[in-house]
């Protein structure tokens, strides 16, 4: 079928309503101060910026700029929690966890309405996933809290001490949930740094850290940018540094902590190769293509970002797949039919449109649909490239944003070593219907994590983490405990 055919095809069928979600019941403040010592402090230097909406960019609250001197007093808080908060019974500290995720629960719908509008995310994915799974985790975690010696028997595991925890502005919650839950279930004391851009749900959390009663000191949530993180990272009173971000300023944070006793896990970038079998069942795996490379905009760590298809069934799927992409809602992230949001910063998209011409200059062929993208707002259609190859550039780097890169293969061995040749090692998924191809190439794909007729999938049971560039140390599970916990 001719590209002009599907468009008016589709175009034509797909018509919905708006469906706004409301924001009158949120309760967002002008100004949020530091949350150090279980209440909120004005920073030291009396610096604050603005966190703004990536979809129609407006000024949504004003957060205030943590230095080192803010750094240093919530250190000294945390160390003196420390003391109370690790010797605690874990049944004690698992009532506090418990609690945490229940009024997380309860306050659902606000923070997903805020979380989508800080960081650009549709609501339905901030509704049905990053909340949920937060809330999850929390629970999840707060049920190992008196079971720790169960987990580790024979090894007397014992709190590390007070740990620095900086996440990235993609999953902003859900990565808060990831690193305070099992922090807090092990006895540590927490001082946590939300990414520059999507600071508002941290805050939120911290709110409701503080109404659950949690002790002082326990977890301290501090905002900031990069020199912020920097701080944290190169404090000594700190005795780990959970980091998920970028590989660039992980490689900064492991130069910054070689040589001292700092414990450290990474989790950083990647480029998921996404792998379509001949004898996969060619509509959910489209549906799985979609999903790997258009959820969250593709401001995902573990997204298939670039997909191989079996040269026997490529032009089948690749016009699927550009069928699929037509009707893809690309808009407001507030309205429940919107697949794709808003790209989350200038600065994100100004990266993303750099890769696209990367990807032109280089001789790739592109495909977008027909979509109209919102006037005022970081936006960005969702892109495919064909005709490319293992060299090109943006089938090696992280591009972070809603582009795929497409191509094709005649034998499992070439795909896997295909699949492999690249620095990151944090996802891949396969698509089939033979089961022993499945344990074939899920053995010998190079990635903490594999799918298998699935992708993007997350559980807080389950271990998630990186080899290679993508980094070291596991969330997520049992294996999310270790890192938090030393054994004498
Ligand atoms: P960064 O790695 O810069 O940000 C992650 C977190 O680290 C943020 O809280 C950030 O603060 C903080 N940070 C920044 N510099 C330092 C530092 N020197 N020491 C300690 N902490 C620091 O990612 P970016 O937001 O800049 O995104 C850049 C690229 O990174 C993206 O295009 C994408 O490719 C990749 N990325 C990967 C992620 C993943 O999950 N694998 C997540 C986010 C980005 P602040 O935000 O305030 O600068």
């Amino acid at each position: 079928m001719q590209k002009k055919e599907t468009k008016k095809l589709f175009k034509s069928s797909w018509n919905y309503s708006e469906a706004p979600e409301s924001i009158s019941h949120i309760q967002i403040q002008k100004k949020y101060d530091l949350y150090i010592d279980g209440k909120f402090t004005k920073p030291v230097k009396g610096k604050y910026f603005d966190t703004i909406n990536p979809a129609n960019e407006e000024i949504i609250s004003s957060v205030a700029e943590a230095t080192i001197e803010d750094i240093d007093v919530a250190v000294k808080a945390a160390r003196k929690a420390f003391t109370g908060w690790s010797k605690l019974s874990g049944k004690e500290r698992g009532k506090y966890i418990f609690r945490i995720a229940r009024l997380i629960q309860e306050r659902a719908r606000e923070f997903a309405v805020i979380e989508s509008m800080d960081g650009g995310k549709p609501i339905r994915e901030s509704r049905d996933i990053d909340i949920p799974l937060s809330a999850n985790h929390f629970f999840y975690y707060a049920g190992w809290a008196d079971k720790l010696e169960y987990a580790f028997p024979n090894k007397e595991p014992k709190p590390v001490g007070v740990v620095g925890q900086i996440i990235p502005w993609n999953f902003p919650l859900l990565m808060a949930a990831w690193k305070i839950a099992p922090a807090l279930a092990t006895g540590n004391t927490i001082i946590l740094k939300p990414a520059e851009t999507t600071p508002l749900t941290a805050l939120k959390l911290a709110e409701v850290i503080q109404l659950s009663g949690l002790p002082k000191g326990v977890v301290n949530i501090v905002t900031g940018a990069g020199k912020t993180g920097a701080d944290i990272v190169n404090h000594p009173g700190i005795n780990k540094i959970a980091f998920t971000g970028s590989t660039e300023v992980g490689r900064y944070i492991a130069k910054a902590i070689a040589g001292t006793d700092k414990k450290v896990t990474l989790e950083l970038g990647g480029k998921g190769a996404n792998i379509i079998f001949e004898d996969a069942a060619i509509d959910q795996a489209v549906e799985g293509i979609i999903n790997a490379i258009f959820f969250n905009q593709g401001h995902v760590c573990c997204a298939g970002s670039r997909l191989f298809v079996q040269e026997s069934v490529a032009d089948k799927v690749i016009q699927k797949l550009k069928d699929r992409m037509e009707n893809l809602i690309v808009g407001d992230p507030l309205d429940k039919n919107t697949d794709i949001g808003a790209i989350n910063s200038k600065k994100q998209l100004e990266t993303i449109e750099n890769y696209i011409n990367i990807g032109l200059k280089e001789g790739g062929e592109i495909y977008q649909p027909d979509c109209k993208l919102p006037k005022k707002g970081n936006w960005c259609a969702p892109t495919l490239f064909l005709n490319v190859s293992q060299s090109h550039k943006i089938v090696q780097e992280e591009i972070f944003g809603p582009v795929l890169t497409i191509q094709t293969f005649r034998t499992i061995n070439e795909v896997i070593e295909k699949a492999n040749n690249t620095p990151y090692g944090l996802s891949a998924g396969v698509w089939t219907q033979n089961g022993a191809k499945i344990f074939h190439s899920t053995q010998k794909l190079a990635a903490g994590v594999v799918w298998a007729n699935t992708f993007n999938k997350f559980d807080a049971a389950s271990p998630f983490g990186g080899y290679k560039e993508s980094g070291f140390g596991r969330e997520g599970g049992l294996h999310g405990l270790k890192p938090y916990l030393k054994f004498e």
